[in-house]
């Protein structure tokens, strides 16, 4: 069997658009894409407007690299959430419309679950793992327990992503902060900031506060140095801590922030110190893409789960605070 699926992704400042295809391996065929980035961070009703300007552009181009037609599509799935309520309202009206229009079926798909499969099967990461998904709105380490994901640590306050987002509009660097901060931090030297776990679990509004308050009487290098190490070292901690109470040795690394070429190299080297083995997701499929809708939504449709047909398309809903779990 061969199922070709239109994959679309709305959940934030990212219009995504990607095809894949599954015989006995997912084939990645196209995956577009086009951000609504503004200096001062999304205002969620223009990412919406941003969507909806840019809805039917990306989806063609889409289908057009991956030679396909709307019509060979065989199934369309979408991210139904969590994510902003604007930019999930104009994602859904589209695809529903495209899966009613070209009477295709329609298949939900949790947003978060379809950053882990994605990395899963490019990584090839197949036995038991605990997942690091860190993103701007998400900050999760998980794993899957009798095929459910479960949460073992998470922040207790804003997501890493937001966080270094958030100091980077205070210090005027722009956004997204990630790699501007990422840049920032070559050569700097480590000053004193807060650190924030408990248990499985990490914080760092206290962290971003105390970065903030810093910034008049220190280097900007120097902080962005420290922020790094701070949140990368208190999110190395729990999954170290997590790895061992589980007795797992994969550890897989994905979402937005999973760029970060130094929060790599730190759990890179704390896996190869427990003879574990690191997996990540390459950077062109960490942020939001369509293409990672589409791999979660052709295991939905395998499995027979979230699939929805004819009539029953118009009582989908959307889920902004839906959660993996
Ligand atoms: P979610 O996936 O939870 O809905 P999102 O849509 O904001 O959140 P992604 O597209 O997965 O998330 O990631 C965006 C985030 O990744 C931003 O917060 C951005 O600053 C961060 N990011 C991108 N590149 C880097 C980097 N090199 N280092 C650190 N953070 C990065």
């Amino acid at each position: 069997m061969t199922i070709k699926c239109l994959g679309i992704e709305s959940t934030a400042h990212t219009f995504g658009a990607g095809v894949v295809e599954f015989k006995t391996n997912f084939k990645i065929l196209s995956n577009q894409k086009h951000s609504y980035f503004p200096k001062n961070g999304i205002k969620p009703d223009l990412a919406a407007q941003h969507h909806l300007k840019y809805s039917e552009k990306i989806t063609n181009t889409a289908l057009e690299a991956a030679k396909t037609k709307i019509q060979d599509i065989d199934i369309i799935a979408f991210s139904i959430g969590p994510g902003l309520a604007p930019c999930l309202i104009e994602g859904l009206k589209y695809s529903k419309n495209l899966a009613s229009k070209y009477k295709k079926p329609f298949i939900e798909v949790n947003h978060c679950i379809a950053h882990i499969e994605i990395a899963k099967e490019i990584t090839k990461c197949k036995s038991d793992f605990v997942v690091v998904f860190v993103s701007g709105g998400n900050s999760q380490i998980l794993s899957k327990i009798n095929n459910n994901y479960k949460i073992f640590g998470e922040t207790q306050d804003i997501a890493v992503g937001n966080a270094i987002d958030k100091f980077a509009r205070f210090a005027n660097l722009g956004f997204p902060g990630g790699p501007l901060i990422e840049k920032l931090a070559k050569g700097g030297k480590y000053i004193d900031l807060p650190y924030c776990t408990k248990g499985c679990d990490f914080s760092f509004t206290g962290v971003i506060t105390a970065a903030e308050k810093k910034i008049k009487k220190n280097k900007i290098q120097n902080i962005c140095f420290s922020l790094q190490q701070v949140l990368f070292c208190s999110i190395c901690e729990c999954a170290e801590r997590i790895l061992g109470h589980l007795s797992i040795n994969n550890l897989l690394l994905c979402g937005g922030v999973a760029r970060n070429k130094t929060l790599q190299k730190i759990l890179k080297t704390m896996t190869q110190e427990r003879c574990a083995k690191f997996f990540c997701v390459p950077d062109e499929f960490a942020g939001d893409n369509g293409a990672m809708i589409a791999i979660a939504g052709i295991k939905n449709y395998i499995n027979k789960t979230n699939c929805f047909f004819n009539k029953d398309i118009s009582k989908i809903n959307i889920f902004p605070k839906l959660r993996i779990d």
